[in-house]
C-alpha cells in the first residue's frame, strides 16, 4: 500500500475472484461458468462490432435494452444493462445504502456483498442462514433495511419460492429489496413478474452463466422506472460507456438465440441431477441446488483434502475457508464428460484412503 491510499479503506478486504488458471487440460469447475461456448449469433455479432471499435459504444445501449425488455416481458424503461451484474450490484449499494439506511444479507452468500458494504463504509448486518443453510424468510420480513438476497443463493444453490420473495418485498415497502438472480435460469423462479406490483424491488441478472458470456461482462437490472432512473444517475456519474461495443452486439446476438440458452440450461440441469445422484452413491451430502453448481461435503474426507486432491488430478473446484462451510466444495456443473471425470476422480480419492 502506498502512503497516499485513503485511510477510509484501512479495513477493506477486496473480493477474491475464483482462480483463472493458465494450466492446459484443467477441468475448470470453480467459477460457475457455462461449459458451452456462446451462441454463434453472439460471436458473429461481436466480431462485426470489433470493426467499429474506434467509436464509443452507445451509452444508452438502446437496442440491447429493448431486446432484453422484450425477452423479460417488461418496458425498456424498466431495464438497465451493465458491465456484468457486479456493476448493477455496485450501483445498488451506492444508490440505496448510506449511514441512515443500513443493509442486510445472509452470512453465507455472494462474497461481494460484504466487500461493497465495506467499500462504502456501510453499517451492515449478516443474518445467519439456518442450520440447513436456508434463508429464514421471517428474519427479513419488515426489517426496514436495504436487503440483498441471491436467489438461488450462492454457494448453497438453495432457492426461495416466489411467494417468499414477495413476502420480503411486500413487508419492506420503504426499502429497496435486491434479488440477485445470477443463477435463476437453472431452476429458480424469477421475481421479474413482481416489478409491476412493487416499486421497491430490483431484480439483477447476468449473461455470465446461462448465456455463456462471463468473459464479455454483461449484466442487467429490472425494476420500476424510478429505480432505473436512480441507477442511471449513478451510471452516468461513474461510467457512461459501461458496455463495450463487442459485448453489446454479443448480448443482442445471444438474446436472438434464446432457444440455444434454454437447451444449454436443460443440459446443465440434467448433468446436475446425474452428478448429484452419483455423488450421493459415494456418500456425499449436498444441498438441494437449483443453480449450475453443487455444494457438497463428504462425512469422512475434509473439504480441503477433496479440493487439494482434485486439483492434483487437474480438476479445479471452489473451496471456501469460512468456518460454517469449510467442509464443503462448490462444484460447477459442466458437460457430462467433465462430470464423469469428476466422479471418477472422487472415486479414486475415496479409494486411495
Ligand atoms: N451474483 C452472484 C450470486 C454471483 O455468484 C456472481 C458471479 N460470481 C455475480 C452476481 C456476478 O456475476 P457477473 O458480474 O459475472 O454478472
Amino acid at each position: 500500500m502506498s502512503r497516499f491510499f485513503s485511510s477510509k479503506f484501512d479495513a477493506l478486504t477486496p473480493y477474491t475472484p475464483g482462480e483463472q488458471p493458465k494450466i492446459l487440460n484443467l477441468i475448470k469447475l470453480n467459477t460457475n461458468e457455462s461449459p458451452f461456448p456462446p451462441s454463434k449469433k453472439a460471436v458473429k455479432a461481436a466480431a462485426e462490432a470489433a470493426e467499429l471499435l474506434q467509436l464509443y459504444s452507445d451509452p444508452t445501449a438502446s437496442v440491447l435494452t429493448a431486446k432484453m425488455a422484450e425477452v423479460l416481458g417488461v418496458e425498456p424503461e424498466q431495464v438497465l444493462m451493465t458491465n456484468g451484474s457486479d456493476e448493477i450490484l455496485n450501483f445498488a449499494f451506492m444508490a440505496y445504502c448510506d449511514e441512515k439506511t443500513p443493509v442486510v444479507f445472509p452470512d453465507i452468500t455472494y462474497g461481494f456483498y460484504p466487500v461493497f458494504a465495506q467499500l462504502y463504509n456501510l453499517n451492515y448486518e449478516e443474518i445467519p442462514l439456518d442450520e440447513n443453510f436456508r434463508i429464514r424468510v421471517s428474519d427479513y420480513v419488515g426489517i426496514n433495511k436495504t436487503v440483498f438476497i441471491a436467489n438461488p443463493n450462492a454457494p448453497t444453490g438453495i432457492c426461495l419460492k416466489l411467494s417468499e420473495i414477495e413476502e420480503i418485498v411486500k413487508s419492506n415497502p420503504d426499502n429497496v429489496v435486491v434479488i440477485d438472480e445470477a443463477y435463476v435460469d437453472f431452476g429458480g423462479e424469477s421475481a421479474v413478474c413482481l416489478i409491476k406490483k412493487y416499486d421497491n424491488l430490483l431484480v439483477t441478472g447476468t449473461f455470465s452463466k446461462s448465456r455463456s458470456m462471463a468473459g464479455a461482462r454483461l449484466g442487467f437490472g429490472v425494476a420500476s422506472e424510478a429505480i432505473i432512473q436512480d441507477l442511471n444517475t449513478i451510471k452516468y456519474s461513474t461510467n457512461p460507456y459501461n458496455i463495450n461495443r463487442m459485448t453489446m452486439a454479443a448480448g443482442i446476438g445471444a438474446l436472438e438465440d434464446e432457444e440455444y440458452t434454454k437447451t444449454n440450461c436443460r443440459t446443465v440441469c440434467q448433468n446436475r441431477e446425474y452428478t448429484v445422484t452419483e455423488l450421493k452413491k459415494l456418500g456425499f451430502e449436498m444441498t438441494d441446488s437449483t443453480a449450475n453448481f453443487i455444494f457438497a461435503k463428504h462425512p469422512s474426507v475434509s473439504g480441503e483434502e477433496i479440493y487439494t486432491k482434485l486439483r492434483e488430478k487437474s480438476i479445479l473446484v471452489r473451496h471456501f475457508t469460512a468456518p460454517r462451510i469449510c467442509e464443503y466444495n462448490r462444484i460447477t456443473v459442466g458437460t457430462k464428460a467433465q462430470m464423469d471425470r469428476l466422479i471418477c476422480a472422487v472415486t479414486e480419492i475415496l479409494e486411495e484412503r
